[in-house]
């Protein structure tokens, strides 16, 4: 059955059709050869949660394929040869994607189009150093080498002035020391975005004072320790990484030193927009299957669908997703017109996050015994779904950025 969006906007549409004919018939046939290997999370993942050899080269495949097509640098800047997609075309697109193949397709969702953190266009890679950008953005606009993002820390989430990790200037540039957790993907990148503690003075008045630094992974000094196997983790490959002495050059800074705060949070913005249309697009694909068993299956007589408890389980699914789709197309809008929109992209990830976990769960109760199955994908995506209230911000985390802005002075809604 095809579950096409039928909220957007022809100019998305065309994309978005194009897309899914390119993942139908440039994916969907690796899909078909390595079955047995997607199938089976063991092998996806090994012991350590990392990516398998055997799982990374199909990725890179795909990614090499999207690249060629056109699709893989969609989200990207068009300063670095990207597709510069607006806010509402990247909401429109990532919500269509989760809406055809919900969770479990994930060489689609990872691979065809990448998260701007871990593979392809990121924004950063617009404040880097011309001659560093040079050498390496081919590669990373064809998918042939992928990024990570390496903020997080030990004892630093939620509260990043609490990052350990130092860098001391040296006659010839810097050294680095420190060690990050949960970074994804570094295991497998090419470079990494270091985020370090430049002036700790700035850092202990909170006022910026942490610099970020380009790195590639092969430097000496750059160690990956653990891999973190995690609940739901479509592909989040987390890790623990150890930064020893790792000499970088001055010029390997991103952007402005001791400002690199403000330069990863219009990165997670970014992202966290994104996330907010993939749980519209899963929400949705819930729905559909939830309307389509409560048409079909039938007890005490009748179809389930026909049992006012499951209607109104239905219609609140509806109800969550409806004002959810409308709030993030707002936000987007918002974006694409160059206003201020921290308050309400805060709104929309905690609310999209929670509301997909909310349908998740009911999807699964509406199937009854075969929800819990994974048959139908729906345990996979209720995990997934999970795990998304906690990266780029928790939700407890967005609500103090609610309330922050309310209380100086943003009380528009
Ligand atoms: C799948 C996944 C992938 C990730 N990938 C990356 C990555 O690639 N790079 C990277 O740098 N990081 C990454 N992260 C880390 C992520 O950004 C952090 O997990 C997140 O910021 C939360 O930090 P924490 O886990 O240390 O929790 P903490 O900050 O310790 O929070 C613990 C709890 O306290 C609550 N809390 C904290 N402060 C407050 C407050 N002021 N008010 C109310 N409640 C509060 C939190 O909401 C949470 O419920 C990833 C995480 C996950 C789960």
């Amino acid at each position: 059955m095809t579950r096409q969006s039928d909220t957007l906007e022809t100019e998305h549409r065309d994309i978005i059709d194009a897309l899914f004919g390119f993942v139908d018939k440039a994916v969907a046939p690796l899909e078909e050869k390595h079955q047995e290997l997607l199938s089976e999370p063991t092998r996806v993942f090994d012991d350590r949660g990392l990516m398998s050899p055997e799982y990374l080269e199909v990725s890179r495949q795909v990614r090499e394929l999207s690249a060629e097509a056109g699709f893989y640098s969609l989200y990207g800047a068009e300063e670095l040869g990207g597709g510069n997609l607006s806010a509402t075309g990247i909401v429109a697109v990532q919500e269509a994607m989760h809406h055809r193949y919900g969770p479990e397709r994930t060489l689609v969702h990872e691979s065809v189009i990448p998260s701007p953190f871990t593979n392809g266009l990121s924004p950063l890679l617009l404040k880097l150093d011309e001659d560093v950008l040079a050498e390496r953005l081919d590669d990373i606009r064809r998918g042939t080498s992928t990024l990570c993002f390496a903020l997080s820390e030990p004892d630093a989430g939620s509260d990043v002035f609490n990052l350990r990790t130092r860098a001391t200037q040296v006659e010839d540039g810097w050294v680095i020391n420190g060690q990050k957790q949960w970074i994804s993907n570094a295991a497998h990148a090419a470079h990494a975005f270091v985020f370090a503690v430049t002036d700790p003075e700035a850092v202990k008045e909170r006022r910026g004072g942490i610099t970020c630094f380009f790195v590639d992974t092969g430097t000496e000094g750059f160690s990956v320790d653990a891999g973190i196997p995690m609940m739901g983790a479509r592909g989040s490959n987390a890790t623990i990484i150890s930064l020893t002495d790792l000499r970088v050059s001055s010029r390997q800074i991103v952007g402005e030193r001791g400002a690199a705060l403000k330069l990863a949070l219009g990165g997670i913005s970014r992202g966290r927009l994104t996330m907010s249309a993939t749980c519209i697009g899963l929400a949705r694909w819930a729905l559909d299957m939830s309307v389509e068993y409560a048409n079909t299956r039938r007890t005490f007589g009748r179809k389930i669908g026909d049992h006012q408890m499951v209607q109104a389980k239905l219609a609140e699914m509806a109800m969550e997703i409806y004002l959810c789709h409308s709030a993030v197309l707002r936000t987007a809008e918002m974006v694409d017109a160059g206003k201020a929109s921290v308050k309400e992209t805060s709104i929309v990830k905690a609310r999209c996050t929670e509301m997909v976990g909310k349908v998740l769960d009911e999807a699964i109760q509406i199937h009854g015994g075969l929800g819990l199955t994974n048959e139908l994908g729906l345990e996979a995506g209720y995990r997934y779904a999970r795990m998304l209230r906690i990266p780029d911000g928790t939700s407890e985390i967005q609500r103090r950025t609610i309330a922050k802005r309310l209380l100086s002075g943003d009380l528009a809604l």
